[in-house]
């Protein structure tokens, strides 16, 4: 249960934030808790609220980490050879509120990153607030400074998914910048506190408590908050979640924000995030200059239909994926996602051939894809990606599609070869079979996700590739995965070393911020389509089509790869899997092993398979208690983070995993899943 509490910050420092907090716990009858004090050896804030206050010291606790000097806590928490860790701030129990207050601002440094602080991530004040779980209020100044200072406290903790009660403020009044604050800021101001000329407990209590009770309105403001907090954990009724039994799936964690690989959980929980949010997160969780480029784009041209305007975010989207694509893809077409982006790609092979061969020319209307290979859930994608197991009862309502076999490989597989030419002889019999009427074969080139991270070599994909051609029919890859440095080539085909007629992609095509899709095909196949009538035209749009925020994104994300040098950085993270993989090698429960860009991949042994299966579920359980997200596929345990992913984290990631290959019960097929509670 998080504790009622609430989080005092101050604009700056010497706002009066300990005055208030004493104030406060006079007013609402509220303990006082400062977890991080630094300064300590001169100055105890705890002693001075004792002094301040009267109150017993029951109701004043202690801090956690106490500091000597009189500096930043990261400062003070150096010269003290400590490291400040969050985890070990829990709050005291009381059976009252809690009043906590914070050091500095609420930017103010625990953590730099620095290696004599344990090499940890940086963290800040707003991170403890977090943490802690509780809303927050804003204590400021009254006079000259107190608007840039409010505002920009103001505009950190939005950013930052922190629920701000309001702002009390210090001092001499000023009307004006009270309603200034008020209009600007778009937060009540609760409080306002006079100067005191005289310290005494007596008369602090009088004011606290007196008849005109002067926090009326921050015990008001507290209430409506907790009781919108409960109200907000019943929401549950009216959603309905992707791939989940709410029958007897585990309640789903809250997020109130994300940040870089890490994402915020309303309880408090801070969970490293190692599946990308299901693929998509690129550069990290709300990297600023794709939220900048997004927020501006918002304020000038926000949607327009596709069809009778153009917008300049569309058109240099398009024309920096031609730059990154090989020379022959020139024509985007841009949908909402990776279903819709594959849906297209068959629409417009189906309808190519439609156009160039005439009503009356025999059909060529078949199409050839991979055991295996998943291309989302929309009916044509399932159609074509059946053999990957999720659409089992849609048999009826899918299209009759041919699969040809997918020579799965991994570290140490000696057969490579083999299977690929068996896969190749099943494939030219297909192609035999078809006689002519296969419009197009559609592939995830290398990396098949969904169906468990199986890679094939990119000697097959190059095979594939020759035999399509042989027999005249379209190649598609499906990129919608691979795409944007996943397989450590900014495009899977250039890895592959084939340039496929369209290609699918969308999930980091906006850096994982808004859904975005685009199917790109060859300028040969955009002729097909020009003619004098409108029955040659692509009868294709989606309402969204080319939205004008998802094309920021895009922008924004594309440009962030020179920037930030992400291709390196994706090199670097799978030496990383490489080395960590190779000792995993022969442990036990390890059957198989396969890393590909940032993607690292262990086939488990465990006692049951399919996407549901128990082991998955009990090591996504593992690891979450731990503070890692993982989603693996059955018995598919996979990593697949952002880039910006720290070794630091990659590497407890891994240890987990060793920790979770020691404990057998994780493993054992019998009775019921011993880790429920
Ligand atoms: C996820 C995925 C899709 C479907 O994308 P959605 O955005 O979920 O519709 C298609 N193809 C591949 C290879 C995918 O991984």
């Amino acid at each position: 249960m998080k504790p009622r509490a609430l989080f005092i910050t101050g604009a700056d420092t010497s706002v009066g934030k300990t005055m208030v907090s004493a104030l406060l716990a006079l007013a609402l009858d509220a303990d006082y808790w400062k977890p991080v004090q630094s300064g300590a050896r001169d100055e105890d804030e705890t002693s001075t609220v004792a002094a301040l206050t009267g109150l017993p010291p029951e109701r004043l606790h202690a801090p956690v980490y106490s500091l000597a000097e009189p500096l930043s806590p990261h400062e003070a928490a150096r010269r003290d050879r400590v490291v400040l860790r969050l985890e070990r701030i829990v709050p005291p129990e009381s059976p009252r509120m809690l009043l906590v207050e914070g050091a500095g601002g609420i930017l103010a440094p625990l953590r730099d990153g620095s290696e004599d602080q344990g090499a940890a991530s940086p963290l800040c004040m707003a991170d403890l607030a977090r943490h802690l779980g509780t809303p927050v209020l804003v204590v400021a100044r009254s006079g000259l400074g107190t608007l840039n200072h409010t505002l920009l406290t103001l505009e950190a903790l939005e950013r930052r998914g922190l629920r701000v009660l309001g702002i009390v403020l210090n001092g001499p009044p000023h009307p004006e910048n009270r309603m200034a604050l008020e209009r600007l800021a778009r937060v009540p101001v609760l409080a306002e506190i006079p100067t005191f000329p005289d310290l005494q407990p007596e008369i602090l209590t009088a004011f606290a408590r007196g008849a005109d009770d002067p926090f009326q309105r921050v015990r008001e403001a507290f209430c409506a908050e907790m009781t919108r907090e409960q109200q907000s954990r019943t929401g549950e009724r009216h959603i309905w979640r992707p791939f989940t039994q709410a029958e007897n799936a585990p309640p789903p964690i809250k997020l109130v924000a994300a940040s870089g690989s890490r994402l915020f959980a309303e309880d408090g929980r801070v969970f490293e995030d190692l599946v990308s949010s299901w693929w998509v997160t690129t550069h990290g969780h709300c990297h600023p200059a794709i939220a900048g480029a997004v927020s501006s784009q918002a304020n000038t041209l926000d949607q327009a239909l596709f069809a009778d305007f153009s917008h300049a975010p569309a058109e240099r989207l398009a024309e920096a994926l031609c730059a990154r694509l090989p020379a022959s893809l020139t024509r985007v077409f841009y949908s909402d996602d990776g279903s819709t982006a594959v849906e297209v790609a068959l629409k417009m092979a189906h309808q190519y051939w439609r156009n160039r061969l005439g009503p009356d020319a025999p059909p060529r209307d078949r199409f050839i894809a991979m055991q295996g290979g998943y291309h989302g859930d929309t009916v044509g994608a399932l159609s074509l990606g059946f053999s990957s197991g999720f659409y089992d009862g849609f048999q009826s309502l899918a299209f009759s599609v041919d699969f040809a076999p997918f020579p799965a490989t991994w570290i140490g597989d000696q057969d490579a070869p083999e299977k690929e030419a068996e896969a190749l002889e099943a494939l030219k019999m297909l192609f035999e079979d078809g006689q002519g009427r296969i419009a197009a074969l559609l592939m995830e080139p290398l990396l098949q996700g969904a169906s468990g991270m199986r890679v094939c070599r990119a000697e097959f994909v190059r095979a594939v590739a020759e035999l399509a051609r042989a027999h005249g029919a379209l190649l598609i890859f499906d990129e919608v995965m691979t795409g944007f440095g996943r397989t450590g080539a900014f495009f899977a085909m250039e890895r592959a070393g084939v340039t496929p007629d369209i290609v699918c992609l969308s999930k980091c095509l906006t850096g994982g911020f808004l859904p975005l899709a685009a199917t790109v095909a060859s300028e040969e196949i955009y002729d097909a389509f020009r003619g004098p009538t409108f029955e040659r035209a692509f009868a294709h749009g989606h309402s969204y089509t080319a939205n004008p925020l998802g094309c920021a994104a895009g922008l924004a994300s594309l440009e962030l790869f020179e920037k930030e040098g992400t291709l390196e950085r994706i090199a670097t993270i799978n030496a990383l899997h490489r080395a960590r993989l190779a000792r995993l090698s022969g442990a036990p429960f390890v059957a198989r092993t396969r890393t590909l860009g940032v993607m690292a991949a262990v086939e488990l042994t465990g006692p049951e398979r399919g996407y549901d299966a128990r082991l998955g579920r009990r090591l996504k359980r593992f690891f979450l208690e731990r503070g890692l997200f993982v989603r693996p596929l059955g018995q598919v345990f996979y990593l697949l983070p952002p880039y910006c992913v720290s070794d630091a984290t990659l590497r407890r990631a891994y240890d987990t995993l060793e920790e979770a290959l020691a404990n057998d019960a994780l493993f054992d097929s019998a009775g019921e899943d011993p880790l429920s509670a």
